[in-house]
């Protein structure tokens, strides 16, 4: 049994399951305290895996314009003490302590100043290389044994003691980058329970036939979800086209819930939405008469190829001179950018999904402490918990405010 801590005479011993966002910024406040030993046990071969990856590689850590409605859960208000307790200006703060720049942006993200995630991933590594710190690369926990001294985790191979114990193993989403089951199943032994598990801010199918030709294109765009013709959700902001279905922030900000019941799902996409129909006609009659295909018609207002799968959807053939349109096919067109509308399928899975919605029940703990209420010295934070934020850097934002509170208390000795 691996004891090393114990053995430099240490008053407690900390352990943490997960060096992502939350178990980094955990092992970080835990470790403020001089009395306490962190064992920080991580499966992957390197600390932040999917922190690097987040943002598109720029890592949104953080939004100014945060507000307790961007979370949900069975029960949002429960981070309400974790916010009061580490906020967005303290984020901040503790960042720049540790040697990161950020940026806001004009929409409220905030980003790191040199645009990489990787700064933010190597902020957090350099700080861990603390004399009570001891990062365990490739430690793969399979399974936690409580006892009167604390816990026992083990791995395969080995096994460790510890006093107290935060679990930081992240959701299911995002499965390549280490999306896993593994926390849900390591906390139903010993008790916990979860809700069900979603995927969230993910893309959404769609079996729309031009799907192929479109792949890749982005466009700004106010976009609508219909459920059995009556308005869902609504956006507005930038949409990404892929092969299987309707990507991007825009689509990201009202994916939860979208084809979770049953009956019709329709995207109804306005490409112009700050041009009226009058303004996108007189457009488009200002170049009726010129002697070009009419699959041109849309060139240097949209992107080339979403302004040929629009016209084609006018059911206006591509070799078409504009001059030859009649004034049924300039509406019919008109109505193909402003209000085109494509039936859903169902979101994409796991894999491909930001966050989890869903997790490990709340009302188990303590949220001033994130302590559970069944097992005493045991705490979780981050996504693993039944707590998801909106897009924007919601979702950072609560593994840095649940891991400061999980560390702080963890770290704490027992008369404090
Ligand atoms: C592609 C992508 C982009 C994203 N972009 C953003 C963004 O820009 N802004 C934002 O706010 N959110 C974003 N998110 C969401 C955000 O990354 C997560 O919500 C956040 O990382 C959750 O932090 P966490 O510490 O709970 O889990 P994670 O960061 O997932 O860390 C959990 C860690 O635990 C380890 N682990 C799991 N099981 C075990 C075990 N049994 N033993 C040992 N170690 C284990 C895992 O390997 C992992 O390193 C994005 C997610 C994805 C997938």
């Amino acid at each position: 049994m691996y004891n090393r801590e114990k053995e430099r005479g240490v008053d407690m011993v900390v352990g943490i399951i997960g060096a992502g966002a939350s178990g980094m910024a955990a092992a970080l406040w835990a470790a403020q305290n001089p009395n306490v030993q962190v064992i920080l046990l991580e499966r992957q071969a390197r600390v932040g895996r999917k922190l690097q990856a987040t943002g598109n590689g720029r890592c949104n850590l953080s939004n100014v314009n945060f507000h307790i409605a961007h979370y949900h859960g069975e029960n949002p208000a429960f981070t309400q003490q974790v916010f009061s307790q580490f906020g967005v200006e303290d984020t901040l703060n503790w960042f720049a302590s540790l040697g990161l720049c950020t940026v806001t942006e004009p929409t409220g993200r905030i980003y790191p100043y040199s645009d990489q995630a990787n700064s933010v991933v190597d902020v957090l590594r350099l700080a861990l290389e603390k004399e009570n710190i001891s990062l365990r690369l490739g430690f793969e926990v399979e399974k936690i044994k409580t006892s009167k001294d604390g816990f026992l985790v083990e791995s395969k191979e080995e096994s460790l003691l510890c006093n107290r114990l935060i679990v930081a193993c992240g959701g299911l989403a995002g499965t390549k980058l280490g999306g896993t089951m593994a926390g849900y199943k390591l906390l139903s032994k010993i008790g916990h329970r979860s809700t069900k598990l979603r995927p969230n801010l993910v893309q959404v199918q769609s079996r729309w036939k031009a799907l192929p030709s479109l792949k890749g294109v982005r466009a700004n765009c106010n976009i609508e979800i219909l459920h059995n013709g009556e308005v869902f959700a609504q956006s507005m902001g930038e949409l990404q086209f892929t092969e299987q279905g309707l990507s991007g922030p825009v689509i990201f900000e009202i994916s939860r819930g979208v084809c979770a019941a049953s009956g019709t799902w329709h995207a109804r996409m306005d490409f112009l939405p700050q041009w009226d129909d009058e303004k996108l006609m007189a457009h488009l009659q200002a170049r009726v008469d010129r002697n070009y295909p009419v699959e041109e018609l849309l060139t240097g207002v949209l992107h080339n190829r979403l302004g040929r799968v629009l016209t084609q959807n006018a059911g206006i053939k591509g070799k078409t001179h504009c001059k030859d349109l009649s004034q049924r096919e300039l509406v019919e067109l008109c109505r193909c950018v402003k209000a085109l509308e494509v039936e859903l399928t169902e979101p994409m899975g796991m894999d491909s999904a930001q966050v989890t919605a869903g997790g490990v029940l709340t009302d188990d703990f303590d949220p001033y402490t994130l302590e559970s209420k069944k097992v005493p010295g045991l705490f979780v934070c981050g996504e693993l918990l039944d707590v998801d934020g909106d897009c924007g850097g919601y979702n950072l934002q609560w593994a840095w405010s649940s891991g400061y509170v999980a560390g702080v208390n963890a770290g704490k000795e027992k008369d404090d």
